[in-house]
């Protein structure tokens, strides 16, 4: 029998839950396609379907699902509400699922849960609803979703080793720049990953601040703010905080417009007063002459204070 087919959208939080989402769905048997890392068309394309105010990563989301709309049967669209209480995501990770509807109109099908923990709405539950017309033993679902989360967690566990190390055996006449930005921009094939080569050219060593114990950095987050109750904003802040005795400078990648961001720029200008911070706002526009310039600039300053500070010959 020819297996189902569900595609995952490369964009917003198939960078951060890939492992988990593409084994869980491989467990059940599904076919699981991945729409490319993104490229010029697909970027074109989600300009086009999406409203102008929709931020740089939405606009990629939907380019993403134009993609592979023809190539499967159902797209994989978690709703993300909150995580934690008291806590909550930003808008958009609760509307994705409504977004790509009215969007897509009859074109799409969808296979949508939500996670809520405010209201008691835990990951499995959803799961359990979601999946129960292809899976008709719930027993089987419960064990490919915890087999995931393993996975998910064993993953994450080396990252962040293989981080700890890198730290560890640092080059020191080299800077060490922390990459302030959420998975998605960072690890996206047209936002970040580009910035992250070139900066790597410059004689940096570069740590990631979403490879991070989370919990330690949910906390030290409140040694920045109390009040902020965007999670991945918060695991941003926590890990600027767990990071900080070991960088020397902060490259805060956002995407025009972000509400959430430009809030936690403008604290982070305001609270990080000994580590050197600069700002980079990707929007879709092209031409990056101005953005490289700036960015040798920034790793100079670094080069100079470390000399400056005895640290490099
Ligand atoms: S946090 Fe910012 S970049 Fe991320 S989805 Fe929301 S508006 Fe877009």
């Amino acid at each position: 029998m020819e297996k189902i087919k569900i595609g995952l959208p490369r964009a917003l939080l198939y960078h951060k839950y890939h492992i988990f989402w593409e084994d869980f769905l491989n467990r059940l048997g599904f076919e699981v396609i991945v729409s490319p890392e993104t490229n010029k068309e697909i970027l074109k394309k989600g300009v086009s379907l999406a409203i102008d105010e929709s931020c740089l990563s939405l606009k990629i989301y939907l380019g993403h699902i134009d993609w592979l709309l023809s190539r499967v049967d159902y797209v994989f669209i978690p709703r993300i509400v909150s995580l934690e209480k008291k806590e909550a995501l930003c808008t958009k990770f609760m509307a994705l699922g409504d977004i790509a509807r009215n969007t897509f109109k009859k074109e799409i099908k969808t296979i949508e849960y939500t996670i809520d923990i405010i209201e008691k709405q835990w990951e499995i539950f959803g799961i359990l609803k979601a999946f129960s017309k292809f899976e008709k033993n719930p027993f089987k679902i419960i064990l490919a979703y915890r087999a995931a989360k393993k996975l998910e967690r064993e993953t994450e566990e080396v990252k962040i080793q293989k981080q700890f190390t890198q730290i560890k055996e640092a080059d020191n006449e080299k800077p060490t720049v922390l990459i302030l930005s959420h998975p998605y921009t960072t690890y996206d094939a047209l936002l970040g990953k580009p910035i992250v080569e070139f900066l790597k050219k410059q004689e940096l060593s570069l740590i990631y601040a979403d490879i991070v114990p989370k919990k330690e950095a949910m906390e030290l987050s409140k040694n920045i703010s109390r009040d902020l109750y965007w999670t991945y904003n918060k695991e941003l802040l926590g890990a600027i905080e767990y990071y900080k005795d070991k960088i020397d400078g902060i490259v805060f990648l956002m995407v025009f417009p972000c509400g959430p961001d430009a809030l936690v720029v403008n604290l982070c200008q305001h609270k990080i007063k000994n580590v050197p911070i600069t700002v980079i706002t990707l929007d879709e526009l092209e031409g990056d002459a101005g953005l490289k310039t700036r960015l040798e600039s920034f790793a100079d300053i670094l080069k100079i204070k470390k000399i400056q500070d005895g640290k490099r010959k």
